[in-house]
């Protein structure tokens, strides 16, 4: 059975290793555009130089798995052709390409590897007393600029977002500003509307100055899934059945940030159940087995503001958020325990998750 998993992210990673573990004859190949694991969740810590996110990418995968530099262009029926002109069959494929950012003109994107790095060379170059825009209220954006806070308080830090932190409850909100506070973040309400040499102008018409401006907001995926025919939702994910297998092509499994699974949100508790299901999934199918349908259920959310300060949101099975949430060095703590447990669970393919709501 020749396996490609496209794309070496938490998703792929984990569906790959787990694959390798249980269907001893299974021929995979790892397509990915770098040599390296990419961790998303340290990208902002590569971006202030408190962390690093690449780990050589050999190390992650299974003796046995192979891997394939390269970006694939199309998948038509039971082949990838790659950017090279190269053509390889198929049995199965897992898509797991993840998502990214598309910047206004000017800023530099903070959620992938290219833009971090050049973020990192950029933010380096600036200094004292010059101006660090993050756009985007999201989680995204407020670990960016706490990080980059922390680690050049020589700088002013401005984070610009419609809603700073949305998606948490009242109280964590509160306590996510009064950590931003501590680290003398300026926050600011608005959406950025443009990008001038040294300003950011606001919607409501106010022009800030700017010396770099990193554009925090994460929303969409790669056209590789509608450039090669799949039915994708409106913003471009791939329709999946109850089994995460594309509805075109019964070969396909789709997972991580590129899949449109019903409540599903883009994160790296999502992508590693999505990838040991579907891995979990084509084991059972090799053995004759009837599929099992996915489920999965959230527990909270985590983010870190800085290194010693977090807030970790409890929410529901469904996503939705509790009035519960936890901060402080305990926080920190739980946070940096996550993001070890997601590279572990991709590495080793030992990863457990909640079931979703009935
Ligand atoms: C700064 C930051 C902090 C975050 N913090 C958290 C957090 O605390 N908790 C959490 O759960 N989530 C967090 N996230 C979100 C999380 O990182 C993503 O949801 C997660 O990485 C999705 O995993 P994935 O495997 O679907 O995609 P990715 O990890 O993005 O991996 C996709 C891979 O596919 C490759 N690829 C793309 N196109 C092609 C192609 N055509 N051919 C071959 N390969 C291709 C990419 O280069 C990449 O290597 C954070 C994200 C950012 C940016």
């Amino acid at each position: 059975m020749k396996v490609l998993v496209v794309g070496a992210g938490y998703a792929g990673t984990i569906a790959a290793n787990r694959l390798a573990r249980k269907v001893a004859d299974a021929e995979i190949t790892v397509i990915n555009p770098r040599p390296e694991f990419v961790e998303r969740v340290r990208l902002h810590q590569q971006i202030a130089g408190s962390g690093a996110a690449a780990t050589p990418l050999t190390t992650m995968l299974r003796p046995g798995i192979g891997t394939r530099i390269g970006t694939v262009e199309k998948i038509g029926d039971g082949s990838v052709r790659l950017d090279d002109g190269v053509n390889i069959a198929f049995d199965h494929l897992f898509l797991a390409v993840g998502s990214t950012v598309e910047p206004l003109p000017g800023a530099i994107a903070v959620g992938t590897w290219e833009g971090a790095r050049t973020a990192h060379t950029e933010l380096a170059a600036l200094s004292a007393g010059q101006v660090v825009t993050v756009v985007g209220g999201g989680l995204t954006g407020i670990e960016t600029a706490a990080e980059i806070a922390e680690a050049r308080p020589d700088l002013r830090v401005r984070l610009v977002g419609a809603t700073i932190g949305a998606s948490l409850s009242e109280g964590g909100r509160r306590r996510t500003r009064t950590g931003l506070a501590r680290l003398a973040v300026e926050l600011v309400e608005d959406t950025v509307e443009e990008i001038g040499q040294d300003t950011v102008v606001l919607r409501s018409g106010a022009e800030l100055p700017s010396d770099l401006t990193l554009w925090a907001i994460v929303a969409d995926v790669p056209d590789l899934a509608a450039r090669s025919g799949l039915t994708v939702r409106p913003d471009g994910r791939a329709v999946v059945d109850d089994y995460l297998r594309s509805v075109d092509d019964p070969r396909i499994f789709v997972i991580g940030d590129c899949a449109a699974v019903p409540g599903a949100r883009l994160a790296c508790a999502t992508a590693e159940p999505q990838g040991a299901h579907a891995a979990n999934t084509l084991a059972r199918l090799a053995a004759g087995r009837a599929p099992r349908p996915y489920s999965m259920g959230y527990a909270g959310q985590g983010l870190s503001i800085g290194r010693r300060d977090a807030v970790i949101q409890f929410g529901r099975r469904d996503d939705s958020v509790r009035r519960t949430f936890l901060a402080g060095r305990t926080g920190a703590i739980i946070k940096e325990s996550v993001c070890r447990w997601a590279k572990y669970g991709a590495r080793t393919a030992n990863y457990a998750w909640l079931r979703g709501p009935r």
